[in-house]
Order: C-alpha cells, then sequence, then structure tokens
C-alpha cells in the first residue's frame, strides 16, 4: 500500500523532471503548461489515481502529443501507473506562462527566450532579440521559422553565430 501515500507535492517534484521534448533543458513546470495536479483514491482502488492538468503550447505542435507522453512516462517510472492526462485549451497558453527560470534556461541553451508579452503583437523585424551567447544586440533575423516553426532564426553580428529565438506567442 505504499502507492497510497502520494502527495500532490510529489507529483510537482516530478514533473519537474519531465522535459519539453523540443527544448530538453526546459521542464514541463519550466514552460508553465501544467496547470493543475489531483491525487485521488477511492475505496475500491489500489493505487491513486493522478491527474494531471496541461494546456498545450502551440496549437498543432507535434511536441504536445509528446508531451503528454513523458508526463505519463515520467510518472510511471516513478511508481504510478494511473495517470490520466487532461488537457484544457481556455485560456491558450503563451510564452508569457514560461517561468523566469525557464527564461534563464533557454537563454544558458543558445535559445533567446520571448522578448516582450505575447499581447504585444510585434512584428519579429521591430524588436531587438539579445544574442543568448555573448549578450549584443546587433542581431538579425536570418528567417521567421527557425529549426521548428515556434522559433526564429537570428544571426549574431558580433559573434556571428546563428542563434534560434523562441517567438513570442
Ligand atoms: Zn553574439
Amino acid at each position: 500500500m505504499v502507492t497510497n501515500t502520494i502527495s500532490e507535492a510529489y507529483v510537482w517534484e516530478l514533473l519537474a523532471q519531465v522535459n519539453d521534448p523540443e527544448v530538453p533543458v526546459l521542464s514541463v513546470l519550466d514552460l508553465g503548461i501544467v496547470r493543475a495536479v489531483t491525487v485521488s483514491l477511492t475505496a475500491n482502488e489500489n493505487a491513486p489515481q493522478v491527474t494531471v492538468t496541461i494546456t498545450p503550447t502551440y496549437t498543432g505542435c507535434p511536441a504536445t502529443d509528446l508531451i503528454a507522453m513523458n508526463i505519463r512516462l515520467g510518472l510511471l517510472q516513478a511508481g504510478i501507473p494511473k495517470v490520466n492526462i487532461q488537457t484544457v485549451l481556455s485560456p491558450a497558453w503563451t510564452t508569457d506562462w514560461i517561468t523566469p527560470e525557464g527564461a534563464a534556461k533557454l537563454k544558458a541553451y543558445g535559445i533567446a527566450p520571448p522578448v516582450g508579452k505575447s499581447l504585444d503583437n510585434a512584428y519579429l523585424e521591430d524588436i531587438t532579440v539579445p544574442c543568448p551567447r555573448c549578450g549584443s544586440n546587433d542581431t538579425q533575423l536570418l528567417s521567421a521559422f527557425g529549426s521548428t516553426a515556434c522559433k526564429a532564426l537570428y544571426q549574431c553580428s558580433d559573434c556571428k553565430e546563428p542563434f534560434d529565438y523562441f517567438k513570442c506567442h
């Protein structure tokens, strides 16, 4: 009956170890997509049911299914067999939900975190994206679509390094 002692706090700890398949340095908590965790146990069940409620990032992003699978696997490996993933579409996820820790991890990984807020609706041409490697503001947009549709490709004019920018959304 060891499994009966799962706390919601423990599930949150496990989720901090579940990474985004697209940007593996980010956990699902860094991304801000986990809305709620509930643990329930009914009398005739011998293992608690864990429900994780997530809001997908970009609609149609193939990563969403992978994220749900990673969460399921992560909890399963920790001995939690009954995992229910619920998806909540409203309010829609925006890059504003990425935590400050998540933004710092992105930068350390060489990806420029989102500049400004999603509601600004700024065109890529109108914003300055600092180089994540050298910090220079002298960068130029190479392509509105980088390694994935969620990112844009930039190049730094100072250190000459190309880098992905995680687009505001
Ligand atoms: Zn640079």
